[in-house]
């Protein structure tokens, strides 16, 4: 496909970039003058015991700062990403960056000073200062976590020590990025390199053979390098531990869900809820192996898709209007809103050279938000399309009901939005599929991401649970122990169709995320907790629509957990990740049905 330049593009199907700047002259003014006023919060510095009048002016000023600056990086950001080739934008993004980085220095006095401030002093501010009020939640974040601050000193040698504790992570990511090589496969007759870009790919393949090579060479190598990587996990398991120990937390798990006070309960509950729900994935080896129609069903065969593509193309404007019937289980107001953002342009639509690869949703307070995408009209866009509308109105949602301090949502709430649209649309395009063919494909694609979402991203979170128990136990972290572990869940989760091959044992050593401690259990959480409320939507219980509305508004007013619970979803419960996993459950009958008649 030729492809077009910017300039080419119509302007119909082009963001409206001017909503946050007429022209890059505004924004340099603009630019200016921030990094000129942003001086100004450090009179503050040094005096927020003083009174709470002097706390409240420094949060709003901090506020203001914040508010200003935001428009500035996203306006010259999302420029670049039309043309990242375009060197003035390149330039406009790059003095953003470095903006960015002298705003935090200059009010990274504030988080400290707040600190300090004794419990009576607070509530006397609040008495003192009615508007204070306002940041009583977002002074309460900061404290919050105040009993794991230590002294200055102590503070300020554990500062110097990022770098070196962020060693196995970039050892990690040299190694697996830019040393590793796999050696060369056969693909058609012809020898084909082995990569990291090209393996889920081979995995894809319909050839067997090509799936069996690629698995075992690639397993093979890490193997190859197997106590090395085992030294390089232990050594981040290593470094959380430390902090977990001198920042007095009682686990490097709780360490990790203080930050969005999360409790415990969320991710046990998590793994339990999948464990209860582990015979509706040995259905689905079950039925993959019967599909695939062979003897004994691998490691390999797990990605191969078990039902033909939809080669349909599908024009924007027929993709806005499924998306607009898809989500009209939201109501009236939901729809209008899409309209409204597809009418005035919130969405960049086709691809044209430079520009920015995927998809995004993305905007500044103050602003109505933005999506980038590439449509290429395939089902997938579609879905994209939904996808990024829901985190558009998300935002538009929390960034019309919220002050700028509390607009913004946290990522254990992130994709929750995205994914409801996703769930609806579905739905709907299920309803109305020509022939079993076009079904077949849509339960299939919504079956996958369950696999990938929830059972998947859980077995990593107990990898991950395990890993940490064991280490802080202080047993000594090998390659035997992970893999071990590794094998022994993986055989958990996919049951005894499967033959859990000796290879698989090794994966626990290419996942980067496990560089990142217990991340991934949030997009097992976040798809469940969509699902749980999409099935709500759809079987039309009474307020739900209401509900999620408010969910939608509360930007972080609120804690994720007690967000969710507006729409009558409790994640520390297993309740929600059950109720998914029977959607799964009932769709995988679905495609069985249409499958093995
Ligand atoms: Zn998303």
């Amino acid at each position: 496909m030729s492809e077009m330049i910017r300039a080419e593009q119509k302007k119909e199907n082009c963001w409206s970039i001017e909503d946050l700047y007429q022209s890059d002259d505004l924004w340099e003014k603009d630019f200016e003058s921030l990094a000129e006023d942003m001086k100004e919060i450090q009179k503050y510095q040094g005096r927020l015991g003083e009174s709470g009048r002097v706390l409240l002016e420094c949060l709003r000023m901090m506020d203001s700062l914040n508010c200003r600056f935001e428009k500035i990086y996203v306006y010259a950001n999302q420029r670049w990403h039309e043309d990242t080739g375009n060197h003035f934008y390149q330039d406009l993004s790059a003095r953003a960056a470095k903006l960015a980085m002298e705003l935090e220095m200059t009010m990274s006095f504030v988080e400290p000073e707040l600190m300090n401030l004794s419990d009576e002093q607070l509530e006397k501010y609040y008495q003192d200062e009615m508007d204070l009020e306002l940041y009583r939640r977002k002074i309460q974040e900061s404290i919050r976590q105040r009993e794991h601050i230590l002294s200055s000193e102590i503070e300020e040698i554990l500062a110097q020590t990022g770098e070196m504790a962020r060693a196995p992570q970039n050892i990690f990511s040299m190694f697996q990025n830019a040393d590793l090589k796999f050696g060369t496969i056969t693909v058609n007759g012809k020898e084909q390199e082995l990569t990291q870009g090209n393996y889920i790919r081979c995995m894809e393949n319909k050839d067997r053979e090509v799936r069996r090579q690629a698995f075992e060479l690639l397993y093979k190598k890490y193997r190859e390098f197997q106590n090395t990587l085992a030294a390089v996990y232990s050594g981040n398991l290593s470094q959380d531990i430390f902090y977990t120990k001198v920042r007095r937390y009682p686990s490097s798990l709780e360490m990790a869900l203080s930050g969005s006070n999360i409790p415990k309960e969320v991710y046990t509950q998590l793994i339990e809820a999948v464990h209860h729900k582990l015979p509706a994935m040995y259905h689905y080896v079950e039925l993959r192996k019967k599909v695939l129609d062979v003897e004994q069903l691998h490691m390999y065969d797990v990605y191969v898709p078990m039902v033909h593509t939809v080669e349909r193309e599908i024009p924007f404007a027929e993709a806005k209007k499924m998306v607009k019937e898809g989500l009209k289980p939201l109501g009236e107001d939901y729809v209008r809103l899409l309209e409204k953002g597809f009418s005035d342009r919130w969405i960049d639509v086709y691809e044209n050279e430079g520009k920015r690869g995927g998809a995004y949703s993305w905007g500044a307070y103050g602003t109505h938000p933005y999506v980038l995408m590439n449509y290429q009209g395939n089902m997938n866009d579609v879905f994209t399309l939904a996808h990024e509308m829901g985190h558009a109105l998300h935002s538009y949602h929390s960034d019309q009901t919220q002050p700028y301090t509390y607009a913004g949502y946290r990522i254990f709430v992130a994709e929750v939005a995205s994914t409801c649209n996703e769930a609806l649309l579905i739905n709907y395009m299920l309803e109305n599929a020509s022939d079993d063919n076009e079904k077949a494909y849509l339960l299939n694609y919504f079956l996958d991401q369950f696999k990938g979402t929830i059972y998947r991203q859980t077995m990593f979170a107990e990898f991950e649970m395990i890993a940490h128990e064991r280490a802080e136990k202080g047993e000594g972290i090998t390659s035997e122990l992970l893999s071990g572990i590794y094998y022994e869940l993986n055989k958990k989760y996919f049951g005894e169709e499967m033959v859990s091959d000796q290879e698989i044992a090794m994966e626990w050593a290419r996942i980067p995320h496990f560089y990142t401690p217990f991340y991934v259990y949030q997009y097992a959480t976040g798809f469940a907790a969509a699902i749980a409320i999409s099935s709500k939507i759809l079987s039309g219980e009474s307020g739900i629509v209401e509900a999620y509305k408010k969910f939608l508004s509360g930007g972080s007013s609120m804690d994720c957990i007690d967000l969710l619970k507006l729409c009558g979803v409790d994640m520390t419960k297993t309740e929600p990740v059950e109720m998914a996993l029977d959607v799964f459950r009932e769709k995988l009958g679905q495609l069985k049905d249409i499958l093995l008649p």
